[in-house]
Parts: C-alpha cells; structure tokens; sequence
C-alpha cells in the first residue's frame, strides 16, 4: 500500500450507512474514537479511548467512507464519537479529502463550543456544513431531534442547504436506530429522557447475554 500523504491517523469507533437517526436524509456516519472530558453525562464512553477504535490513515479512511456513500447513493455525512476533534489536524484532512470527492453535507457533533473551534480550526467554516456542539447534559433536555440537551447549539455554515437543515432542527419527532455491529446491538441517534435506556433494558430482556452500547 502506497503510503498515506497526510500521515495523519484517526481511530474508528463505528462506521454504519446507512444512516438515518443523526441528521437529515440518508447519510454515512462515521464515530471516531477518543475524548478526554469524561462529561459525566456521556452516552458514549466506550468511545473514550482511542485505542477503542481501529486505527485508520486519513485516506484509508476516507476511501471507505466515500465508497459507502456511492454505494448509498448518498453525499451526505455525519460525525460523531468520541470527540472528532481529538486529533483535529487529522479531521481536517479527512474532511478535505472528502470535500474534494464530492461529500457536500457533512455534519459534525462536537464537545467543544463552536466558537473554541472556529478560533483555532477557522476552515471548518468551508468544510463542515453544519457543527452541533457542547457535550450532553441530561439534566438540561431539548425537544428538538439535533440535540439531546438545550445547550448544546447548531452553526449552520453551508446556508445552501438552509432549508434542509431549518426543516430538520426544528423537528420533534426523534427516531432511533438499532444495529448489530461486531457483536453488538448499537442504538443511534440522539436520546430523549430514559428512551435509550428503556430500550436497552427490552433488548436485554429478550438478549440478556449480548453487549449493548449507546452511540
Ligand atoms: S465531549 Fe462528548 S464524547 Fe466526550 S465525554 Fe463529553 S459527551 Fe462524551
């Protein structure tokens, strides 16, 4: 294998299309892994370790994904983790090289605020179409299906797709993804209340031996 040009590494939680529960339309998502926060409230602490994730060159990574959304016929993308700015330089290669094949939607989730980003990673304002950030608390819960609490705040920088996100931020109705993936049944999306957890609670009722995670 020719080497990587960017020799930049990212390491890979979860890659699933299609994807449905996180972001408008029909999308690839892509969950990297490493986040040193340990927010209290977090839905994704298997995520937390790098080593978690299968490590992966930028390009390698990017092929993937870029193969998935032609086989998906999508060009739409969604980020999560983990704390996709973990490795920051490396997410912005990713998120060029993906610009460049012909991803025109990316959404990233991020702890961080949007303007800590933006002042130290000002081109996500042309990478990124839209950016939700702050962690997750639970005991300030939002409504609406982008976010899972109410401080948590959508930057839309892409305004040509406006409509498209306005149409999705505003709705309420949240939707829940289950997947099996490496021996696990894996929730996606964004929770309500005790919602995941109720789920998880019939899941392992009906499976009590296999391994559940939140994503
Ligand atoms: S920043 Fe996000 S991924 Fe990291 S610990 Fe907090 S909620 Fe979890």
């Amino acid at each position: 294998m020719p080497p990587d040009p960017h020799g930049l590494d990212l390491y890979v939680g979860l890659i699933h299309a299609p994807l449905w529960a996180l972001g408008p339309g029909l999308r690839v998502g892509l969950w990297l892994c490493g986040c040193q926060r340990a927010c209290p409230d977090c839905l994704s602490p298997d995520f937390w370790a790098e080593e978690a994730g299968q490590k992966s060159t930028v390009t390698a990574l990017a092929t993937t994904l870029i193969r998935l959304a032609q086989e998906h016929k999508t060009s739409a993308l969604t980020i999560s983790g983990g704390e996709p700015f973990g490795r920051g330089l490396a997410l912005l290669a990713l998120l060029k090289d993906l610009r460049e094949t012909g991803i025109s939607d990316i959404l990233v989730y991020s702890g961080f605020l949007g303007q800590e980003l933006l002042a130290k990673y000002p081109t996500i304002s042309t990478l990124v179409t839209a950016l939700v950030d702050g962690a997750y608390e639970t005991l300030n819960p939002s409504k609406e299906i982008f976010r899972g609490s109410k401080n948590q705040k959508l930057w839309l920088f892409d305004q040509n797709l406006k409509d498209i996100y306005d149409k999705w931020s505003c709705q309420t109705q949240r939707q829940v993804q289950i997947i099996a993936s490496q021996g696990q049944i894996r929730l996606l999306g964004v929770p309500k209340g005790r919602d995941f957890e109720n789920i998880m609670d019939e899941v392992a009722s009906l499976r009590p031996n296999l391994p559940l995670t939140l994503s």
